[in-house]
């Protein structure tokens, strides 16, 4: 039988210090550690995105006068991944790694301690990009338990916990609920238990730029944090719009190498905003990927982005069935994807389409109708996504992903998934290209 769970309810704080502060020569800094925590390497692959919201938390940190280190501990530094199909295969690694424990946490929990911190925030998922499968809030709650164990205070960041901060409150010393803000310093500074709303993003340094250990850099570069649409099936739903001034842009763009873009204002309703900003990246001479939505491409929003440099645009076609596309709150249809792929097509984008099956509304008649879509619209790339991450606070989520075989057998659509890889192409969408993508 499933467990329930009581509903969404607000975090009660319980503002109790949980460790006396200044430990480090006398004064209320402190050596934080960023985690991101191991998560597909559980299914045998790995995720060499640059932990973004942590990168914004960790130079917010540093800028206060605090020690921040930022760990990857999903990176390998490999520039091959496994096909997307086999993570639907491995998914059971996965599963059996939270239920009867995992050497991945063992291990990260000794590279953790050695690096000797006070304070570790913990990531499950990434509230700067919530629609990558990074992790899970389950799975990251294993790993604050260990490292609690081992005497750290801990801080859950996350998309997660905006949906369900009472679910988690017991599994980590304080948890940030909303996007990377200037906050942060307060709850690492007094080390206070319980939940802080953060409101929207306010953090004006730069990313940092390097992790523990590895030779990453920063490869997503915003100019926006959040989104005012509402899909239902998107943990990042109705986060609001907060655009970032200008000039941090053209800073984090002369900065970076940064080749994913998200470029909010593509989705948001300003089309000036765009315009406006357009040049800097044109200039830069680089090609960049980005997000774009069906309803969003009108020709001259895609002119603007094609100016820019873009040349990948990522686009949630979904489903092919209106109905469903209805229900799931995503304000488009199938004859406006239709309309929207051709634009992008005609000037020259390479196309990759995110396909989702499964869902409350979901029957083999909407399957058949999406995947006559996919055919149609002959897109360059086909991302193949299971609905996840549903009804959280009614439902033990732990075992869900995007790649959970589980959900698609649970929803019906395990046996079209083989018709639907296949449109991928042999080799053609490895995890890295999700990486790489975005
Ligand atoms: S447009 Fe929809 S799917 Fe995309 S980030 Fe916003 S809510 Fe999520």
């Amino acid at each position: 039988m499933p467990r329930t769970y009581p509903g969404n309810q607000a975090c009660k704080s319980v503002g109790a210090p949980a460790k006396i502060p200044g430990r480090r020569g006398g004064n209320d800094m402190a050596r934080v550690v960023l985690l991101q925590p191991p998560y597909l390497r559980a299914l045998g692959s790995h995720n060499d995105r640059y932990p973004l919201e942590l990168a914004y938390y960790a130079a917010h940190l540093r800028n206060e006068g605090h020690e921040a280190l930022l760990v990857n501990a999903d990176f390998t530094g490999s520039a091959a991944y496994i096909e997307w199909q086999r993570l639907f295969r491995n998914y059971r690694y996965l599963v059996d790694a939270m239920r009867f424990g995992s050497p991945l946490v063992d291990e990260t929990v000794e590279r953790v301690v050695g690096l000797d911190p006070d304070v570790v925030v913990v990531s499950a998922g990434d509230s700067l990009v919530p629609w990558v499968d990074s992790g899970n809030a389950y799975w990251s709650a294993m790993f604050s338990g260990a490292l609690r164990k081992a005497g750290l205070f801990t801080v859950g960041v996350g998309p997660f916990f905006d949906q369900v901060p009472e679910r988690f409150r017991e599994d980590f010393d304080a948890i940030l609920l909303g996007l990377p803000s200037a906050k942060i310093s307060e709850v690492v500074r007094s080390r206070a238990a319980g939940c802080t709303s953060t409101g929207g993003f306010d953090v004006t340094v730069a990313p940092l730029r390097n992790l523990v250990d590895s030779h990453q850099a920063p490869d997503t570069l915003i100019t926006s944090a959040g989104c005012p649409h509402s899909c239902t099936f998107c943990l990042g739903r109705d986060t609001g719009l907060s655009l970032l001034p200008r000039a941090v842009i053209e800073r984090d763009l002369s900065e970076t190498r940064s080749t994913l873009v998200e470029i909010g204002d593509a989705i948001a309703p300003s089309l000036q905003r765009l315009s406006d900003l357009q040049p800097m990246f044109s200039s830069s001479g680089r090609h960049f990927s980005c997000e774009i939505t069906v309803r969003q491409a009108s020709p001259r929003r895609l002119d603007a982005l094609r100016q820019a440099g873009v040349r990948v645009a990522k686009m949630g076609i979904e489903s092919g069935d209106d109905e469903f596309l209805r229900a799931a709150g995503k304000k488009q249809s199938r004859s406006t994807i239709l309309e929207a792929v051709r634009r992008l097509k005609d000037r020259g984008f390479h196309v990759v389409a995110y396909v989702l099956l499964g869902g409350p509304s979901s029957t083999p008649a909407v399957v058949a109708h999406t995947y006559d879509l996919c055919v149609e619209l002959g897109a360059d790339e086909y991302v193949v996504n299971v609905w996840s991450h549903h009804d959280l606070a009614n439902r033990d989520f732990r075992y869900d992903a995007h790649f959970s075989s589980t959900l698609a057998e649970e929803w019906g659509v395990s046996e079209y998934l083989p018709r639907f890889f296949n449109l991928q192409g042999s080799q053609k969408m490895g995890l890295g290209r999700i990486i790489r993508y975005g």
